[in-house]
């Protein structure tokens, strides 16, 4: 029986960069606290049967919080408050006939073991402005793909109100005429659950559950002894910066760098394995059509990092050196690496579009609840090889951002339904609503 447990883990930089590459390993605090000259010291929740290793690689580890601590500081969601993934389909098909003829339901793709994944479109304005909405590619983040579908069903029931009727996210009410707009001069596609076997599988059996539910590879590394070799993190398996050792700085690889990267190769690694093959997951396949399909905005929701991020997240962003790029193979193992400073390519102008996006996000998210999301580049946090949101950027689509909804103290990936959610729902309602606003206008 392995327990989850509350840690401080106290070593270098480099150690501790370590420590949070093993598997089920969480940070709690997002940034180690230094103490002195490379001294450094970060929350986390581990498995009790990793402890030994983390000691190993030279933290001083001090338990926190036992099992019956973290049991006291009360419940996370009770998984049967959430709509199971069927029943966020049911939802979406109802939502379109209300909203007929103008929305409607289709598949989008089957994941591996045949679940359906629904989009709904909402096809009312021209076929130029096109939005794609996500939610749900990481398994145990319960809030997103609820606060997705409920903030469309509001949208939905106001526009079609006669006359058209406000949606109020706490503090920030979207006005009658900003239904309007957002209805009529978008087209609007919504995936609110892109891994639902994932989803189930957290739901039911481990809650700290992330990737899919993929077959593991014919040939697994002899260290692979769990079950944790199923499954691949779909937002990893993107084409972007996939293949990780040739792009990347053995350094960084190893978490010696400045930044760790956040990807493995090892079928067995818990969280962040990319797959066996660039867009080899249905999923990601499916996402990868949609977006060539003319997409021009692009809003994938997760939680509990309380930001909004954009690109880049494979590298530090700069605006000066275009040769610094993701397609430059003459950069190769160089990128991550401390003593050399790249920094991957972006227009500045094509920067200050997607901070201006993120920020009326923010605002917008501000006035509904009071809570100040930070807006950052994703790689500030580590360097995520293979998302969606940086692919889109790389494919073409002008506006991808990342909203990561919720914090560690509404209960991490697990707010309770009726007492953390409400508050999340709200801002995750005025994020989307102000970036399809913004969108929307002329
Ligand atoms: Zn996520």
């Amino acid at each position: 029986m392995i327990d989850i447990v509350g840690i401080y883990a106290e070593g270098t930089r480099a150690q501790i960069e370590a420590m949070l590459r093993f598997p089920r390993v969480i940070a709690i605090s997002r940034a180690a606290r230094r103490f002195g000259r490379d001294r450094w010291r970060i929350g986390a929740k581990v498995a009790d049967v990793d402890i030994p290793a983390i000691e190993a690689l030279g933290l001083t580890v001090t338990v926190s919080m036992t099992k019956a601590d973290l049991k006291k500081v009360g419940p996370t969601a009770d998984p049967r408050d959430y709509p199971t993934s069927l029943q966020i389909q049911n939802r979406l098909d109802t939502l379109a006939v209300k909203g007929s003829p103008f929305c409607t339901v289709t598949e989008l793709t089957k994941s591996q073991h045949g679940a359906s994944i629904p989009c709904l479109k909402i096809e009312k304005g021209p076929t130029s402005k096109k939005c794609l909405i996500t939610a749900g590619i990481h398994a145990r983040e319960w809030a997103p793909p609820t606060a997705v579908l409920t903030c469309f069903e509001r949208l939905i029931a106001a526009y079609t109100a006669s006359p058209i009727g406000s949606v109020t996210c706490g503090g920030r009410v979207f006005k009658p005429d900003a239904i309007k707009s957002i209805v009529e001069n978008l087209n609007i596609y919504v995936v609110p659950m892109l891994n639902p076997e994932g989803y189930e599988y957290a739901r039911g059996t481990d809650k700290f559950w992330r990737k899919n539910r993929a077959d593991p590879p014919p040939v697994i590394p002899p260290e692979c002894v769990s079950q944790d070799n199923i499954g691949v993190d779909i937002n990893r398996n993107f084409d972007i910066a996939w293949e990780i050792t040739n792009y990347y700085s053995p350094d960084a690889l190893k978490g010696d760098g400045e930044r760790t990267v956040s990807a493995s190769s090892n079928p067995c690694e818990f969280q962040v394995y990319k797959g066996p093959g660039k867009l080899s997951e249905p999923e990601s396949k499916a996402i990868d059509a949609f977006l060539r399909t003319g997409i021009k905005y692009f809003l994938d929701c997760h939680s509990f990092a309380h930001a909004v991020l954009y690109p880049w997240g494979i590298e530090q962003n700069q605006g000066d050196e275009l040769t610094q790029n993701y397609g430059n193979t003459g950069n190769d193992h160089q990128r991550g690496d401390k003593s050399i400073k790249y920094g991957e390519f972006i227009d500045k102008t094509a920067e200050a579009n997607l901070k201006h996006f993120a920020k009326v996000m923010k605002t917008a998210m501000f006035w509904a609840t009071g809570d100040a999301y930070a807006v950052q580049a994703a790689w500030e946090t580590y360097f995520a090889p293979g998302t969606a949101a940086d692919y889109a950027f790389k494919i073409g689509v002008p506006i991808p951002l990342i909203l990561e909804c919720g914090s560690e103290h509404e209960k991490e990936f697990w707010p309770r339904y009726l007492k953390e959610f409400p508050k999340i729902e709200s801002e995750v309602h005025a994020g989307i609503l102000a970036f399809l606003g913004e969108a929307a206008k002329p």
